[in-house]
């Protein structure tokens, strides 16, 4: 038995403490001013005066009439978003700070050409079950988009290869082939740990600079937790989340958009002069179950450090690399309610510590959680 060694959480500096601040701030003035742009176009008249512009625009016709209404709303959100990012920012160099900006603002202009039309088209045909329709599309979608982001997006952000390392590679494998995997797919690059994909395309990333950051108990340790999420496949426990919130929230859209017909200048359930009350309803609804949503990553994640540890026993090289995030990186030991609810997705650093000081069932010869999945250290 090794002798056990408890990590001190460290405190987070006082720069630390009013940067974090700032953070949930800027964070909190983003939602709110999500909530007030279409609260503020929906109950003055000003979006259905903006939709009847629109139509007058371009003839009259259905779809341009909205594609025009919805650029114009995208253009108005992201002026707002803008003003707040501006303050996050504080560029120096504006130019490539715009050009960050209106990238995504054209990118979903470009979407809302390419697809707004499809619900909307949905709600006219068939009024009843539209919103089961349009969500049942969506879920293959977002299926799809979770298997090709780590092969298309994510190659865009950042370089990724294969992990070289012969001696890291052969520790990896081991790891992964006492949870009966072979074959891992492990890349280097980008600026976190995390596994990415669904199915075939399911691989771990490992940040680019992990060797440099973090000792080979903490690599190990690292591996060990993400080899939770691959082994277990979380990502189809997202895939499974993001359906049931599809499915929630274009059913709030549907049961609130009908009863709004007759109000604000909404003509109809299709009516384009809607989509300020639609957008209000997401954003409202997204805010109310993430912390439910933020509760689960937590416990996934409680779990992955779990698994982590009993897979390789690295308890003081994991405790360490979290107060190493303390000390070095500025992040938080613990957080307020604020943070917990609505940003948190993994336990705080202090729990992690206190975890990984305490967790040691194998010494006593305890049932391991995750025995049956991993066969232990031989
Ligand atoms: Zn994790």
């Amino acid at each position: 038995m090794s002798p056990i060694f408890l990590v001190a959480v460290p405190e987070a500096s006082a720069a630390a403490i009013a940067a974090f601040h700032q953070r949930e701030l800027i964070w909190a003035a983003g939602q709110l001013a999500a909530l007030a742009l279409p609260a503020l176009l929906l109950f003055s008249g000003l979006g259905a005066r903006l939709r009847s512009l629109s139509a007058r625009a371009v003839g009259g016709r259905r779809v341009p009439t909205l594609i025009l209404f919805a650029a114009l709303y995208l253009v108005l959100a992201a002026l707002v978003s803008g003003a707040i990012d501006w303050w996050r920012d504080m560029p120096k160099d504006v130019a490539p700070w715009l050009v960050g900006e209106l990238a995504p603002l054209l990118a979903r202009i470009v979407a809302a050409v390419l697809f707004l039309w499809i619900p909307f088209a949905l709600m006219r045909r068939f009024p009843r079950i539209w919103w089961a329709l349009a969500a049942s599309a969506l879920v293959p979608v977002a299926f799809l988009v979770l298997v090709a982001l780590p092969v298309v997006v994510d190659p865009l952000t950042a370089h990724y290869e294969p992990l070289k390392d012969k001696a890291l590679s052969a520790t990896i494998a081991t790891l992964a082939a006492r949870c009966g995997v072979t074959d891992i797919p492990v890349f280097i690059g980008g600026d976190d740990d995390t596994v990415v994909g669904l199915g075939p395309t399911k691989r771990i990333f490992l940040e680019e600079d992990i060797q440099k950051n973090e000792t080979s108990g903490q690599i190990v340790f690292t591996v060990s937790h993400e080899l939770k999420h691959y082994v277990i496949g979380d990502n189809w426990t997202g895939l499974a989340i993001i359906a049931a919130l599809l499915f929630a929230g274009l059913f709030l859209v549907h049961v609130i958009g009908r009863r709004a017909v007759g109000r604000f200048g909404i003509e109809r359930p299709e009516d384009p002069a809607a989509l300020p009350l639609y957008m209000l309803i997401l954003t409202a609804f997204w805010l109310c179950v993430l912390p439910v949503f933020n509760w689960e990553a937590r416990h996934i994640e409680f779990e992955a450090d779990r698994f982590g540890l009993e897979l390789s026993h690295q308890n003081e090289a994991a405790a360490q690399l979290f107060a190493g995030w303390i000390r070095k990186d500025g992040a938080m030991a613990d957080y307020d309610l604020f943070f917990k609810l609505f940003r948190q997705t993994h336990p705080s650093l202090a729990e992690r510590i206190r975890f990984a000081n305490t967790y040691r069932p194998w010494e006593k010869g305890e049932k391991l959680v995750y025995g049956d999945i991993c066969r232990p250290e031989t």
